[in-house]
């Protein structure tokens, strides 16, 4: 059940309706927007009956959703989305860069791949300290020592910190630590782990998984969303396919897609969507005139010394051109679509 409130709709009137759906034993997700506001009801068993609602005041409508999905549809929220981040942001009308290693290493080695981050402009560096390794012999980050050197990083150059949390016995630490909690392909559908996530209030980026469907990626996104955390940021990395001569298949279709049907912002990650560096230019360029609201790579200034995903590490070079092509892209494609023909 979905209840969108009339433009004229008062802070009482909304607060009258929230009251009523905890009183039914549900819980309200109300969403401003910049006409109205409208309110998602979770908790429910079944179908609600609209006769709760249909006569409170301010009510203007009480519709049946009838997607799987409540929380993350455009439906309950036609406006876009904007994760913001004191001056930073994801969504709207900058693309967002999230750049860095694939792993926190060393503090030197994190230092001076985020002095490159930072002086090309982005506002997000990434870095794992907890890794999900497919093998268990292979280096699973630094862990809190890792966590410490993201806090300097963000303290030396103001950068947005993107780390991941691999389960709910780290997730405390991590949040203490982090700006943006990552989720890994793998724990797409880790549900207890969503829903601890959901907990918290920091922004979350959730990463599709390795075989997951449009429908099963935004039902992931609804679990963060169903316990209170609507900052939810969303990105495609790729899954499987039968092709082999790339790590995954990038798969950009998901980009409107997803637009089509939820308010979150997309981002693109062609690093682990290709496996391979000179691939992820072509697909970054590609992720951003696809509409993707940001886009986020794997940067190194000693890749063939990287403790994991080495290959797929941009050189500092690299990642300055690709940046200044991006940003050209969007600046063409936002050009043109103020003016149409
Ligand atoms: C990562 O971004 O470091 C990572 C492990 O990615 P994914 O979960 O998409 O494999
Ligand atoms: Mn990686």
């Amino acid at each position: 059940m979905l209840i969108v409130m009339g433009p004229e709709a008062t802070k009482t009137q909304i607060e009258e309706v929230l009251q009523v759906i905890r009183s039914l034993g549900y819980k309200p997700h109300p969403m401003p927007g910049a006409t109205r506001t409208a309110i998602g009801i979770t908790g429910n068993p079944g179908a609600i009956d609209p006769a709760h609602f249909e006569n409170l005041p301010g009510v203007a409508e009480a519709i049946r959703v009838s997607k799987p999905y409540k929380l993350v549809s455009r439906d309950l929220k036609p406006e876009d989305t904007v994760v913001r981040l004191g001056d930073a942001s994801i969504g709207g009308s900058q693309p967002a860069i999230i750049a860095g290693p694939c792993a926190v290493e060393s503090h030197q080695q994190t230092m001076e791949i985020a002095e490159i981050v930072a002086a090309s402009g982005a506002q997000f560096f990434r870095g794992g300290a907890f890794k999900p390794r497919t093998s268990p012999y292979s280096f699973q980050g630094l862990g809190i020592e890792g966590l410490k050197i993201l806090a300097d990083v963000r303290d030396r150059f103001g950068l947005k910190i993107v780390t991941e949390v691999l389960d709910t016995e780290t997730a405390n630490v991590v949040e203490e630590y982090a700006d943006v909690l990552q989720i890994g392909a793998r724990n797409m559908q880790n549900f207890s782990l969503l829903k601890r996530i959901g907990q918290t209030h920091k922004p979350v980026m959730l990463k599709r998984g390795l075989a997951a469907t449009l429908e099963e990626f935004l039902l992931a996104a609804e679990y963060i969303m169903a316990e209170g955390n609507y900052n939810v940021i969303l990105c495609e990395r790729g899954v499987r396919t039968f092709a082999d001569h790339t790590r995954n298949t990038l798969d950009l279709s998901i980009v409107p897609a997803v637009q089509n049907r939820s308010h979150l912002p997309i981002i693109v990650d062609p690093s682990h969507g290709t496996g391979k560096r000179h691939k992820v230019t072509p697909m970054a360029r590609a992720a951003i005139a696809a509409g993707a609201d940001g886009i986020m790579v794997e940067v190194h200034n000693h890749p063939e010394l990287a403790l994991s995903d080495g290959p797929q590490a941009l050189l500092p070079e690299m990642f300055n051109q690709l940046v200044s092509e991006v940003r050209a892209i969007h600046r063409v494609i936002a050009e043109a679509q103020a003016s149409p023909v």
